[in-house]
């Protein structure tokens, strides 16, 4: 007889009760997302804003460590623009592919 073998799923809340933490909680979500017309100066002091409350926020890695896991593509998540992230990302993994691709098997 075939015999599955679970691990009970962790607690939902387990994944998501940092952003409880967050100092963004009470701060107007539009500090952190961009408008479509947003560009120059304008787009440049919100992003610095929106920085300066994750800089004072206790989850900051937390947070970085998900939007960039999950490949948020919107807004200041852990005190980075979605083009800092993705510029993190393949900081920390593009070298790792290279080595792999060029080793011997
Ligand atoms: S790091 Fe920034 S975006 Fe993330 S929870 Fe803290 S304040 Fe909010």
């Amino acid at each position: 007889m075939f015999m599955r073998s679970y691990t009970s799923p962790r607690p939902l809340a387990d994944e998501w009760d940092w952003q409880l933490s967050g100092t963004c909680r009470d701060t107007d979500p539009a500090l952190f997302y961009d408008d479509t017309n947003e560009r120059g100066s304008r787009r440049a002091k919100r992003e610095s804003s929106a920085k300066l409350v994750c800089a004072r926020c206790p989850v900051v890695q937390r947070c970085l460590v998900h939007a960039i896991q999950t490949g948020e593509p919107h807004g200041i998540w852990g005190g980075m623009t979605a083009t800092e992230r993705e510029s993190l990302r393949k900081s920390r993994t593009e070298p790792l592919i290279s080595a792999a691709a060029s080793s011997p098997e």
